[in-house]
Formats: C-alpha cells, sequence, structure tokens
C-alpha cells in the first residue's frame, strides 16, 4: 500500500488529534517520525516534524476530513469585531520575485516560497492573524 503525506506537525497532540479522528472514520493512517521527535525535539526542524501519512486511496476522503474538522473549530471562535461564529482559515502563499528574497526563504523555509494563515470574517470582513483567545 502506498502512503502519503498529508500533513506536518511540530506538536505531539496536534498530530495525534488528526491520525485519531482519520482512524475513527476509517482512513488509514500513521504518524512517521513520531519517536524520533518526542525524543529529541531539536530534531523536528532537520526532519520536517512529525508526518502524517495517510494511504493514497484514502487521501481525498482524509482531506475531507481534516478540513470539516478544522471548520467545525474555527466555528466555535466569535469574530473580535463582530461576535459572529463565520471564521474561515486562509492560506496565502507567495512567490518572492527577486533571487536573493528567493535564496533567503530557501535558507529559512526550506522552500522558496512563503505561506501565510490568517483567519477571515465571513460576516464582517475582518482578517485576523490569529484565533481569538478563549
Ligand atoms: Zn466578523
Amino acid at each position: 500500500m502506498q502512503f502519503t503525506q498529508l500533513a506536518s506537525f511540530d506538536n505531539y497532540i496536534q498530530a495525534n488529534m488528526q491520525l485519531s479522528l482519520l482512524k475513527e472514520e476509517g482512513i488509514r493512517c500513521y504518524i512517521k517520525d513520531e519517536y524520533t521527535i518526542t525524543l529529541d525535539p531539536l530534531l523536528s526542524p532537520a526532519i520536517g516534524g512529525m508526518k502524517l501519512m495517510v494511504s493514497e486511496a484514502d487521501l481525498a476522503r482524509a482531506l475531507a476530513i481534516i478540513k470539516e474538522a478544522d471548520q467545525k473549530f474555527l466555528e466555535t471562535f466569535p469574530c473580535p469585531h463582530c461576535g459572529q461564529c463565520r471564521l474561515e482559515r486562509v492560506r496565502q502563499v507567495t512567490y518572492p520575485a527577486g533571487w536573493w528574497q528567493k535564496i533567503r526563504l530557501l535558507l529559512i523555509n526550506g522552500q522558496a516560497s512563503a505561506e501565510k494563515v490568517f483567519f477571515h470574517c465571513h460576516n464582517c470582513g475582518a482578517d485576523l492573524d490569529a484565533l481569538p483567545a478563549g
């Protein structure tokens, strides 16, 4: 059976939450490098974190389950501007134009693009850098 990486984590709790969520839905999956990182967390950036591996046959369904769970989780946070629970996670990937910026990103992130995650409120249109506390 072929497995492919669905996500990576540097946090044992998050990785295992998603793993058990997928297992409950009958998805064939496991966490790669979990023990290495639990024993030596300093290795995490070097080996790319703990990897949630999913059977290729289940990948599309696994992505849909994670996305739905993530959305349900976000809907528990009220927007600090309008008080409505209508936040959505937005991933914005940018590719820098200059070669120096590309090299800098490659050295820092291991890839020539920068990813920014923010939260968008569908009610009032506010963009938040982080989830509101509590
Ligand atoms: Zn709002």
